[in-house]
């Protein structure tokens, strides 16, 4: 598959050691829909010993320097950056995203390492230091914690968890999604060398791996990110142990488009803020609400820009591509499902509504844009998590600040226009946990990140993130001239 022979094979790790299994299991490359190379299963015997690796791990790491771990961070920078080229091809094979997409999440994951490598320790906050009292609050390392990861950006996912858990003085057991576990695996592998045995590991299993993780009693914390369903189901199931929890959930994410925009310049921006990774990305513009003024023009404008664009299957890792398939089957589905509802109540179809008969090998979609479909349909009600994108007008702030916040979800979006004073008004009144202005919806490593409403609980990245790693000890220090 034209990838270097050390990213052929994938083992999980376990206490430092590359495990295979009894089991295996093999994903597909949705560009061709074959068979990709096998991947073990781990056992309930992998997922104890890890555990038990990890809590032995954790007495030592956790008292190692922060400057100490600071510098395994940049050695791990460095090993992820001498496999770019490789990490990407299995980027671009496991999630079918175009090979210049998927360096980009290698580079992307190499900003989060970096910059978690560059992070202060965090500092104890001194509350009261008087002749009496000295009452302070010390940040200290959780214990272990299990990152469960989605499929839609694996590696990046995962390595801002590692990044955050690992600076701050934690172990990790990583659970790739079954659909995608192939290069966080082989980052996990690659970076063992730099670290103690225990401190990081990575298990690929099956459906039951996820629940087990998240009702162990030896797991301090649970990171996850993935679909709102499941992190309700987390929560549940890790309130017997009452562990930790940082959920980044889903997210129906709106665009505002003011009418003081040129269409011309920001409409081909919004368009890559939705379509990007053929919608699979959380903080994507999945409504778009455009003025009525410019409405017109700018759909049309749009259009134009999608239009324009090479979608299609990324084997070979062909770099003039815009879109690639979809991730998996039933993703597949579900984007299917949505565009034969749209179908069947008569929207229309600004651009495309057919099945791309043309790759019916793979899980390429043809994007589709939808024409003012009314505020309830399904369309518009529900996360496709594919390039299906419904443009809807609007005429007054109020109106449109009310159908943006008439979800259940809030995650990200996005405001559109020259006038900072309206964009913050427009941010202010928006139930989201992060607002983009005048840009399309790109996280990064130094800014918290959290949903609001069911797209989350707690946050994490950003300087504000690593207090998610944390647990707080308050102290306190009586002086001893008024100790009794
Ligand atoms: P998913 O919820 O189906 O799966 C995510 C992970 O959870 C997988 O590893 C899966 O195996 C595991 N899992 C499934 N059931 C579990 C259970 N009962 N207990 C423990 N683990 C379980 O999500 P997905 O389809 O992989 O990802 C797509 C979703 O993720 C979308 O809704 C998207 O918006 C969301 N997402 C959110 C963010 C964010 O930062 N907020 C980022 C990326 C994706």
């Amino acid at each position: 598959m034209n990838v270097a022979p050390d990213f052929e094979a994938f083992t999980n790790t376990v206490n430092g050691d590359q495990r295979s299994a009894l089991k295996a299991q093999r994903t597909i490359d949705p560009s061709t829909k074959r068979a990709l190379w096998p991947v073990p299963i781990g056992s309930t015997q992998d997922i104890e010993d890890a555990i038990f690796a990890a809590q032995h791990a954790f007495t030592t790491w956790s008292k190692t320097t922060w400057a100490a771990r600071q510098d395994v961070l940049s050695l791990m920078h460095a090993a992820l950056q001498a496999q770019r080229e490789n990490m990407a091809k299995l980027l671009t094979l496991e999630g079918g995203k175009p090979i210049q997409f998927s360096e980009m999440e290698v580079d992307h994951s190499l900003r989060f390492l970096e910059f978690n490598s560059k992070q202060a320790q965090i500092q104890d906050v001194i509350v009261q230091d008087d002749d009496e009292l000295h009452l302070s609050l010390r940040y200290r390392p959780i214990g272990l914690v299990a990152a469960i990861c989605p499929w839609n950006y694996p590696l990046v996912l995962a390595i801002a968890k590692i990044g955050a858990a690992l600076i701050t003085g934690n172990c990790v057991i990583v659970k790739p999604s079954p659909y995608t576990p192939y290069s966080i695996l082989k980052f996990t592998e690659l970076v063992q060398p730099l670290l103690p045995r225990g401190v990081l590991q990575a298990i690929h299993g099956d459906d039951s791996l996820g629940p087990y993780l998240c009702a162990h009693p030896r797991i301090q914390k649970i990171s996850f990110t993935g679909s709102t369903a499941t992190g309700k189901k987390i929560m549940s199931s890790s309130a017997q142990s009452l562990k930790r929890l940082t959920l980044e959930l889903g997210g129906n994410n709106a665009s505002i488009i003011l009418p003081d925009v040129d269409p011309g310049v920001v409409a081909p921006q919004v368009a890559l803020g939705s379509f990007l990774n053929s919608g699979q990305l959380c903080v994507a513009s999945k409504r778009i609400y455009v003025h009525q003024d410019i409405y017109d023009e700018f759909l049309r404008a749009m259009v134009d820009t999608v239009r324009s664009w090479k979608v299609g299957p990324t084997s070979g890792f062909v770099r003039d591509l815009t879109l690639g398939p979809v991730q998996n089957e039933m993703q597949f589905n579900k984007v299917m499902a949505i565009i034969e509802n749209s179908r069947a109540n008569g929207h229309r179809f600004a651009l495309g509504g057919d099945r791309d008969e043309a790759h019916p090998e793979s899980y390429v979609i043809a994007p589709i844009i939808v024409d003012r479909p009314p505020d309830n349909s399904l369309v518009v009600t529900s996360e496709a998590f594919g390039p299906i994108v419904p443009v809807l007008s609007w005429t007054d702030d109020e109106e449109v600040i009310e159908r943006v916040n008439n979800d259940v979800t809030g995650l990200g979006g996005a405001i559109w226009t020259s006038d900072q004073a309206r964009a913050q008004h427009f941010a202010d009144r928006i139930e989201t946990g992060t607002v983009w202005i005048n840009s399309i919806e790109k996280p990064l490593p130094q800014a918290y990140f959290a949903g609001l409403k069911e797209s989350g609980l707690g946050g994490e990245w950003g300087e504000q993130g690593l207090l998610a790693y944390c647990k707080v000890q308050t102290i306190h220090r009586y002086k001893p001239a008024v100790t009794i």
